[in-house]
């Protein structure tokens, strides 16, 4: 990634929605034995385009640093988060009371969650010795709370799709929560995708992959290009990028530069870090930096 594509600042200041992240991913060293989770796919893929707020629901929840691990397991039906060597120890409380405050936290757009643990994981902790796989207890709150909130594990950023759909989703909810709705002009993306104004949240299951293989979005996505380009209101450079997109480029990468033409129409600064966003996230499989 060049230094242009990293530079959306502004005066300084990151820019961008807010996405909370699992602090271990991040290199802090919260687990349970003191080591860290650092993870290069988050900072390759989401650290030039997202502000990150690390939490680690075990510390906030008093575990401390070290701390005998824990796991989940299921006692009378309910899910529990007691120590793997001392089953008496039973954290589950103290985890769901700091998912409490975090429900009261404002101005996150999205999580950022480690796979696997017993707190963090979306859907891939494992329960005991069974076969079960389940959310963290953290994560399970946080799901339950606030539904709309777009989750990602680190281990889902290996897939193109998943990242930018949930990229989309995060940049979304962060246009409506703002009042900058035109900046993604959601109308035309519910168009695109063939969903009803509202049904975003409710329907996670449709991606935008299925969006872009119905057989009219390549002549939709040239169709709202061809359109913008002859937007007098469309500033000179934002022409000559459309202009040089390449029509056999990916339909993904020119649906990310539409949507942050857009955005550039409105007079909004946040089309560049969405334009550069969408330029990082659907870099090919092969061009994302190797997990560590
Ligand atoms: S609770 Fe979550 S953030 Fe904290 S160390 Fe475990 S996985 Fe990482």
């Amino acid at each position: 990634m060049s230094e242009t594509e990293r530079d959306v600042t502004l005066n300084g200041q990151a820019q961008g929605p807010i996405l909370a992240v699992s602090a271990c991913l991040l290199g802090e060293s919260v687990r349970y034995d003191g080591t860290d989770k650092r993870d290069a796919r988050v900072q390759g893929l989401l650290a030039p385009f997202f502000q990150f707020r690390p939490l680690c629901p075990e510390v906030g929840a008093g575990l401390g640093v070290p701390r005998p691990p824990v796991q989940l397991v299921r006692r009378e039906g309910e899910l529990r988060a007691v120590g793997v060597e001392d089953p008496d120890l039973d954290v589950t409380a103290a985890i769901e009371e700091f998912a409490r405050r975090f429900d009261r936290e404002d101005g996150v757009d999205g999580l950022v969650l480690k796979a696997r643990s017993p707190s963090c994981a979306l859907g891939s902790a494992p329960v005991g010795e069974s076969e079960e796989l389940a959310d963290g207890l953290f994560a399970a709150r946080v799901r339950t709370r606030r539904p709309w909130l777009p989750c990602i594990q680190e281990d889902q950023l290996d897939d193109l799709w998943s990242r930018l759909h949930f990229a989309e989703r995060v940049w979304i909810g962060h246009g409506l929560r703002s009042g900058h709705l035109g900046c993604l002009r959601p109308s035309w993306v519910y168009r695109l995708k063939g969903r009803g104004p509202g049904g975003i949240d409710q329907d996670p299951a449709r991606s935008l992959e299925e969006a872009l293989s119905r057989p009219w979005a390549e002549e939709e996505i040239a169709r709202q290009t061809s359109f913008l380009q002859d937007d007098p209101a469309l500033p000179e450079a934002w022409r000559e990028r459309l202009a040089n997109a390449a029509p056999e480029a990916d339909p993904a990468r020119r649906l990310g530069l539409l949507l942050a033409a857009l955005a550039a129409l409105d007079g909004d600064e946040r089309g560049e870090a969405l334009f550069l966003a969408f330029a990082g996230l659907t870099r090919s499989r092969d061009e994302a930096p190797a997990p560590c």
